[in-house]
């Protein structure tokens, strides 16, 4: 008989758990408290308005090409992928700001017209990003994070410097002009640390950037959810949204069972991929691995204040992707990771799908998605998130000159206590544990329990860490933990 296994949620990590799980004969069933599946990439769609609720940015397609060939599967099979040109904006001021292309070529001549001999500066630095890449995300990341000597081989034994010292203060020693150094800061945002505390050894993230370029599934991240569930039913999952994990029983030190609205379900085997402090939260006390003064002393990604917007009007001056950096990215970052507050002139972050993709609006219009990244367990109230959103309206409305704030038709907010409520997140995180150098791999939570048999974890607060690319990779290390314990693999 087929052993039974239990996926709790249905995120990019639990739904390539799903995939890999029912290759290898299991019968999985993936139970999900939302009423829709995706997790954090679920999709809103509101007054003709589209929108991706969290993950925007297409990154490391090789990544995805290489989850589905698992299943000797395409992207293609399932979506469209469109390279965004250029891949993204960066706004200084009113009318200034520097287009990122879609090739490395043209970046270096973008850096070297702002400041001299940073176009050499900036081919070398990504020669090591994209070595960095290859150690990095080709291998290192598909291990289990079970033992330090996963880390030591050939190739990191020559670049063990870079890990001990860190990505900020590596591109400040090449690069002086402020606004490529926050260029080059940006993609190391997406691990969840400050750039000062990220080692130099992620610069494989800028190669993601500017090596491999910013992908856009044809109507949106959601088509990647939708792919991945077909290939999932294709294999023989079978999904149950509206259904709340309440428990998960143990006994005689083994996983058994879990509790679906009220009702017991037993299981040989228990993944979870829900946020890993809150799956605890799911076990008696003596059945935790990890303590609430360890949750409580990580270094979790920053929370984040969301709205999607629906204007009726089509945005000028904008492109697909657009970072706004016109105030203090230091001074930001420290009010998300030293001394968290609300920042009194944050950053933010827009993205208008509608540019290419006209099925995200109504003819002659604009959907927009704002984020202001946070600090994780800060006070969030309805008059904050009015306050904040005035705020960067106007700056918004300032830097690319035109009136917008009259053409609104569609708002919702999304932030920490949503983040909580809608998804059981460890303080409202929005991207889960920060990949910092001690909470890296074998340094991070567990995929296997250390208590309980037969519970298993996946996704964002485990290895490898926070991102789309790394909840697939997840799936996979953590269902071939489990081939090797049930199939002996
Ligand atoms: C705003 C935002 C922007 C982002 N931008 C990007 C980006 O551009 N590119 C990128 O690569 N990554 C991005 N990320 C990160 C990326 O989305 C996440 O790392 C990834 O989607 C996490 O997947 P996961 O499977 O670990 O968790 P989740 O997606 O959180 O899935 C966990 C699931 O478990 C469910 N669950 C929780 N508790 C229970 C319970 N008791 N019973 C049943 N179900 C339960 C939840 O409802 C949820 O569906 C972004 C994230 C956010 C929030």
């Amino acid at each position: 008989m087929k052993k039974k296994i239990s996926i709790i949620g249905s995120g990019f990590s639990a739904l390539a758990a799903s995939c890999y799980l029912a290759k290898s004969g299991y019968e999985v069933n993936v139970y999900e408290k939302n009423a829709t599946i995706g997790g954090r990439a679920r999709q809103l769609k509101r007054e003709g308005f589209t929108f991706d609720m969290g993950p925007s940015w297409y990154w490391m397609p090789d990544v995805f090409e290489r989850f589905f060939a698992d299943f000797d599967k395409k992207p293609s099979d399932y979506y469209e992928l469109i390279k965004l040109t250029p891949a993204y904006r960066v706004y200084y001021g009113i009318d200034d700001f520097i287009a990122i292309e879609d090739n490395l070529a043209d970046i270096i001549f973008t850096f070297e017209a702002i400041e001299k001999g940073s176009g050499k500066l900036l081919h070398d630095f990504m020669d090591e990003a994209r070595s960095n890449y290859d150690i990095a995300i080709k291998d290192l990341v598909y291990r289990p994070g079970v033992s330090p000597l996963e880390l030591v081989t050939l190739e990191t034994a020559k670049k063990v410097g870079q890990f001990f010292c860190n990505i900020s203060k590596d591109i400040r020693k090449k690069f002086k002009n402020e606004r490529l150094i926050q260029i080059l800061e940006f993609p190391v945002l997406f691990l969840g640390a400050k750039p000062s505390d990220t080692p130099s050894f992620y610069s494989f993230m800028n190669y993601a950037d500017f090596g491999l370029g910013t992908w856009h599934p044809k109507t949106g991240m959601f088509d990647v959810v939708r792919a991945m569930e077909s290939l999932a039913t294709e294999l023989g999952v079978i999904f149950h949204v509206n259904s709340n994990i309440e428990k998960i029983i143990v006994e005689n030190k083994t996983a058994k069972a879990i509790v679906v609205n009220g009702q017991r379900i037993d299981a040989d085997l228990v993944v979870s991929g829900a946020d890993y402090h809150h799956t605890e939260t799911l076990l008696d006390k003596q059945h935790r691995a990890y303590s609430e003064q360890y949750w409580n002393s990580r270094v979790f990604a920053p929370s984040s204040l969301l709205f999607y917007v629906g204007f009726d009007k089509k945005i000028e001056n904008i492109s697909h992707h657009a970072l706004f950096f016109d105030v203090d990215f230091k001074q930001h970052a420290t009010d998300i990771y030293d001394i968290p507050q609300w920042p009194a002139e944050p950053l933010f972050y827009a993205n208008f799908p509608s540019v290419t993709d006209h099925t995200a609006a109504p003819e002659g219009m604009e959907s927009g998605f704002f984020l202001i990244p946070l600090a994780p367990g800060i006070e969030d109230t309805k008059a904050l998130r009015e306050k904040y959103f005035d705020k960067i309206i106007d700056r918004f409305e300032r830097l690319t000159q035109q009136s917008v704030k009259n053409n609104i038709v569609f708002k919702q907010s999304f932030c920490k206590n949503d983040f909580v409520e809608n998804y059981n997140s460890y303080k409202g995180n929005a991207y889960g544990m920060a990949n910092t150098l001690w909470q890296t791999a074998f340094l991070r939570p567990k995929l296997k329990s250390k208590k309980v048999n037969n519970l298993y974890f996946t996704g964002q607060l485990t290895v490898p860490g926070p991102g789309v690319p790394p909840a697939l990779i997840s799936g996979k290390l953590v269902s071939n933990l489990i081939d090797k314990q049930f199939l002996k693999v």
